[in-house]
């Protein structure tokens, strides 16, 4: 290891233990806008291939046994294409991810948000959907109905397509902005369903200490755009 590298982590980890010992918990490290802005600008050094971390050392896992800090909570869709630490060039510790298919929510989910908006105090939430996603395709296709567990899925998604059907703008027939269509409508039931069916996260987002913001990736270069 290089003399920069060790001195990078030696600042990091002061960093780290500095900000974990002055935040307690529950308060936010830094704001919504804040943690925003970081965001971007980690998606724009990985769209332009500057991207920073490369991966975490063993200094900086061991740090973070003694606590955890995010700053943003994403929820996402489990696709291996792509994954939200990647997108926005983010390190250990620093995302509170939710990954599952088609990033629908349910109670588990929402509890978990709940979890890491309230007690590690981290103010912003992201609904992060993605183009070309197979779970709102497999919807469409299914026109909304499925068996079993995948089926589970599909009904949470349902909701999307019908809104986006009954708007009549864009025709099934053309498929692929059809299966987009569904994605966005998708993406902004979900973020609409986080403080419909969270009395936890309706009071941190109208007291103004969480921002909940929705999102969507390009699959082919990684640009995440936000739609709020
Ligand atoms: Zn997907």
């Amino acid at each position: 290891m290089n003399f920069t590298k060790t001195f990078s982590i030696i600042v990091a980890c002061i960093a780290l233990s500095v900000g974990a010992a002055a935040a307690s918990p529950g308060a936010p490290s830094i704001s919504y806008q804040e943690a925003l802005t970081k965001l971007k600008e980690g998606n724009v050094r990985f769209v332009s291939g500057k991207h920073q971390h490369t991966g975490d050392s063993m200094e900086v896992v061991k740090m973070l046994a003694a606590g955890q800090k995010p700053y943003a909570i994403i929820l996402t869709c489990s696709d291996s294409r792509l994954s939200p630490e990647l997108l926005f060039d983010t390190g250990l510790g620093d995302l509170f991810v939710i990954r599952v298919a088609g990033n629908v929510t349910d109670p588990i989910i929402l509890g978990s948000i709940e979890y890491a908006a309230e007690h590690l105090g981290t103010p912003l939430v992201i609904v992060l959907g993605h183009e070309k996603c197979g779970a709102v395709k497999a919807t469409v296709e299914l026109k909304g109905k499925g068996e079993g567990n995948i089926g589970a899925i599909v009904k949470a998604i349902r909701p999307a397509l019908k809104k986006t059907k009954s708007e009549g703008k864009i025709s099934e027939k053309d498929n692929a902005q059809f299966v987009e269509a569904v994605a966005d409508a998708n993406i902004a039931l979900v973020k609409a369903t986080l403080t419909d069916k969270s009395k936890v996260l309706k009071h941190l987002v109208d007291s103004d200490k969480v921002k909940i913001v929705a999102a969507k990736y390009h699959i082919d270069h990684g640009e995440v755009v936000m739609m709020d």
